[in-house]
Order: structure tokens, then sequence, then C-alpha cells
């Protein structure tokens, strides 16, 4: 069975449109998502232009502020201090990564935690871990929603978690960890120092591949009938390709499909769902402002 991203953000958003159109019937206001993009790297440019189309199509406002590759940190952080300080802005998003003269995690540390709809901030983590009402980093919470819509069996399964990044990895191994209708899961958490890999990967129920390495996991690493969400993005050349590029994801979809009982595809699979967790966190943060 194919996990169909694509299809499946679009039901997602279609109920948000739904809560937006009743809110401005209501007579209140849309909600408000700020981007920050600094520089003009080419995948973050797709990545903010999505996430800008995507709240139009919901009916939420957006603001995008674009701010030059050599923005020094003060400059940032005061952008930021404007965005926490604005009534009318609910979510704060800042497209990573960041140049390099400026630090993520001190920029990540000053976004207001009741704005922080990627869920990237230690309070939001923190909150996470503890199982508290939190902003859920928006990846592994599209990939909740995924499991969800196909009622993907997850309660005492093992869940092997590749990649162990604050953004994906390790998010997703604490979610399919919780009590949670689709956690539950006995969750090993695998990163670039784990020995026998494909032994443990080999035992899985679930997969998620999170490293960012085109192709990585083959069919011999899989069991039959496991469930494999793929994360990988990279752009590999293609001069067949329009844009010169194609993307991959971290799994072998041709070997791995044949195996899996389900799988998302690259693209079209966890990517549009992650552009729905972050609306639904912005309607979130929206919601808990103005308590409505
Ligand atoms: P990252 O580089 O921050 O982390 C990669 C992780 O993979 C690290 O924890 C590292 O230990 C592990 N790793 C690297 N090589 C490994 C190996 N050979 N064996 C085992 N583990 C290994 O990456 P990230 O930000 O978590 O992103 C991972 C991938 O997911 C990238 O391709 C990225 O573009 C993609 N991504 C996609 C979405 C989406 O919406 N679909 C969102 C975020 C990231």
């Amino acid at each position: 069975m194919l996990l169909d991203g694509k299809q499946v953000s679009q039901v997602v958003k279609t109920t948000l449109k739904t809560q937006t159109d009743e809110l401005l019937q209501r007579g209140k206001r849309a909600p408000h998502l700020a981007a920050v993009l600094v520089g003009n790297d080419g995948a973050s440019e797709t990545y903010v232009a999505n996430k800008v189309k995507s709240c139009a199509e919901i009916g939420f406002r957006s603001t995008l502020i674009r701010l030059d590759g050599d923005t020094s940190e003060q400059t940032l952080l005061e952008q930021i201090r404007i965005l926490n300080m604005d009534e009318a802005i609910d979510g704060i998003l800042v497209q990573l990564p960041l140049p390099k003269q400026i630090s993520e995690q001190r920029i990540i540390e000053a976004i207001s935690p009741a704005k922080d709809v990627d869920g990237f901030s230690p309070v939001s983590v923190g909150k996470l871990v503890q199982g508290l009402e939190t902003f859920v980093p928006a990846t592994p919470f599209g990939m909740m929603l995924l499991l969800e819509h196909y009622n993907i069996d997850t309660k005492g399964k093992h869940a092997v978690v590749i990649g162990r990044s604050n953004i994906v990895g390790r998010p997703m191994s604490i979610l399919l960890s919780s009590n949670l209708p689709k956690g539950n899961c006995t969750v090993t958490i695998c990163h670039s120092h784990t020995h026998n890999l494909a032994e443990i990967c080999r035992e899985a129920d679930i997969i998620v591949a999170a490293l960012g390495r085109p192709g990585f996991v083959t069919g011999d690493m899989v069991k039959e009938g496991a469930v494999v969400l793929d994360v990988g993005i990279t752009r590999v050349k293609d001069d067949t390709a329009k844009s010169g590029f194609r993307l991959k994801g971290d799994v072998n979809f041709e070997e791995v499909s044949a195996k899996a009982a389900a799988i998302t595809p690259v693209p079209g699979g966890v990517g549009p769902m992650t552009i729905v967790g972050l609306m639904k966190n912005t309607l979130d943060a929206y919601r808990r402002k103005l308590d409505t």
C-alpha cells in the first residue's frame, strides 16, 4: 500500500480550510504565520514558498520576511523580537539551515514558545518528552497524521528510527514510544555510530528513514510486511529533469516497496505531510492565544 502524503495532506488542508472559514464567519481574524528566510538557498526557497502557498490555500495570512545571506545574528534576533511582540502574528518559522555566522540554537531559543510552530525550542521539546500539550515538530507530526489516516497498527510494534536529529529522528522516536493512539512502540534509534544497522532494521515492524542518504535502506534490510516511512529528500543531479535535479529519498523504493506492507513515496509522501503539520500547529497557536 502506498501511503499517499500528497492525497492525505489535501484532506487535512480541506479540514483546516473549513475551520478557518468558520472562524472568519464568526468575525474572527485569520491565523497568521510569519516565515523568515535568510539567504537564497534553492531548497529553502522551495520549502518556504510551499508553506506560504499552503497558508493561502487554507485561508491563513502569511508574511514572508527575506533577509540577505550576510545578515548578522543580532539583526535576526531583533527581527524575532519584533515578531514575538506582534499581536497579529500567531506563529513564527525561521527556515533552517541558517548561514554560518548565525547560531541556529540561539535563534530557536529566541522564538517565543507560544509562537514556536516548528516545535524546535527546548521548551517545546521538553513538553513533548513529558507528554504535555505542545507544538510537535512538523515532520514527525505529519508522519503521525499519516499513520492515523491509514490506521497503521503501532501498539507494541518495534519501530526503528534511522537518524537522531532534533527536527526529525529524535522527536519521532519520542512520539512513537509515547502513550499516543499511534505510539506505544518499542523504539530503537539508530545513528551514524550504530553497529549492525541492517540487522536491526530487519527486525523492525516500522522503519523511519531520516538520514539524508539517497537509497540507503535497501530491500535486504527490510522485513516482509514492514511499514516504511521515508523522510529523506536529497537533490540528485539529473540532466533529463527540467530543474536539473531529482528528489531522492533515503529508501530504495523499488526494492523496498516489493516487501513493505506500506511505504511513503518521495516526493509525495512525508514532504506534503510536513507542511500540514506546520499548518495545524499555526492554527493551534492561534487558538491557544485567542482562546477560540
Ligand atoms: P541531519 O543531517 O540533521 O541528521 C541525519 C542523522 O542521520 C544524524 O543523526 C546521523 O547520525 C544519522 N546518520 C547519518 N548517516 C548515517 C548512517 N550512515 N547510518 C545511520 N545513521 C546515519 O538530517 P535531518 O535534518 O534529520 O534530515 C534527514 C533527511 O530528511 C534529509 O534528507 C532531509 O532533507 C530530510 N528532511 C525531510 C523533511 C520532509 O519534510 N520530508 C523534513 C526535514 C528533513
